[in-house]
């Protein structure tokens, strides 16, 4: 597979980055992932807007038109058609030091990973399980930050439980995201997500789902919920880039939906499902 690095093509085997690239060294990096269908990048400036805002809140003085630009020529290069776009940019300063007054510069790394589109329609159709998890994670988590210990500790424990999400929730008992989803929960005709803040990733999906849920009529309220009312919830589902709306279908041993996806989830799936063709 080939990775472009500062506007050269190597294979994933070479090596790219120094040692002290400080997302190695600190996870000072933050990143986005992109889906391909049909050789067209879906809600890319949605992404590249986002990418902006996570630079600007890790204080990189780095151009998004420049990153725009190694995107370009790397889709030009490699014509993918179903992938993903795993772009990351981090920062280097040539020494481990916590922080240090030497200017730094950034790496721009990326790469192209085939979709298997198959797997993820069946994933969508049965929908699986999860567990809940304490949100352990630092605050700040509207930047799409490569340092993902936290989310990748609780999916290894959804994934010893034989499940495949963690849905996070604060000691508070509000319920944030997944590890790498957004969560919304169906109760009465109502969807109902995590409203937007420091506290959950603004996820692209999780945008565009309400803009179709909306355009459909369906009421849509954007605020926090408990762990209760997610046990209690008439549907569940999570969202995310790569495998779009996935219902859940169990949680903690518990079923939902009577362990089946419900009605309004596969509406959405359908409308999502359009709305990109
Ligand atoms: N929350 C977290 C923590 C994530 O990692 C992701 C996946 N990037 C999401 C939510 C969903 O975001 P998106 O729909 O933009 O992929």
């Amino acid at each position: 597979m080939n990775v472009f690095i500062n506007g050269s093509t190597k294979k994933l085997e070479e090596p790219g980055l120094s040692l002290t690239d400080r997302s190695y060294l600190f996870g000072d990096g933050v990143y986005e992932v992109v889906h391909i269908y049909n050789g067209k990048m879906f809600m890319y400036d949605e992404h590249m807007e986002r990418l902006d805002r996570s630079l600007k809140a890790v204080h990189y003085s780095l151009d998004i038109e420049q990153v725009k630009q190694q995107v370009k020529t790397f889709f030009q290069q490699e014509r993918p058609l179903e992938a993903s776009l795993y772009l990351q940019v981090s920062r280097h300063a040539g020494v481990r030091s916590h922080w240090t007054k030497d200017p730094m510069d950034y790496n721009i790394a990326m790469w192209f990973k085939p979709i298997d589109m198959e797997a993820i329609r069946l994933k969508q159709k049965n929908g699986f399980p999860v567990v809940t998890d304490r949100d352990v994670r630092w605050k700040f988590r509207f930047i799409k930050s490569v340092s993902l210990l936290a989310n990748c500790l609780s999916l290894r424990k959804a994934l010893l439980q034989n499940c495949n999400e963690a849905i996070l929730i604060e000691d508070t008992g509000e319920v944030t995201e997944g590890t790498s989803s957004n969560v919304f929960i169906v109760k009465d005709n109502q969807l109902i997500t995590t409203h937007e803040g420091e506290h959950i990733l603004s996820g692209i999906t999780r945008k565009h789902v309400i803009d179709l849920a909306k355009k459909d009529g369906i009421e849509v309220v954007e605020r926090f919920f408990s762990k209760s009312e997610l046990m209690d919830a008439d549907e569940v589902f999570v969202t995310n880039t790569i495998s779009e709306i996935v219902p859940v279908i169990k949680i903690d041993d518990a079923p939902i939906h009577r362990g089946t996806p419900g009605s309004m989830t596969q509406h959405l799936q359908q409308m999502f499902k359009d709305s990109i063709s």
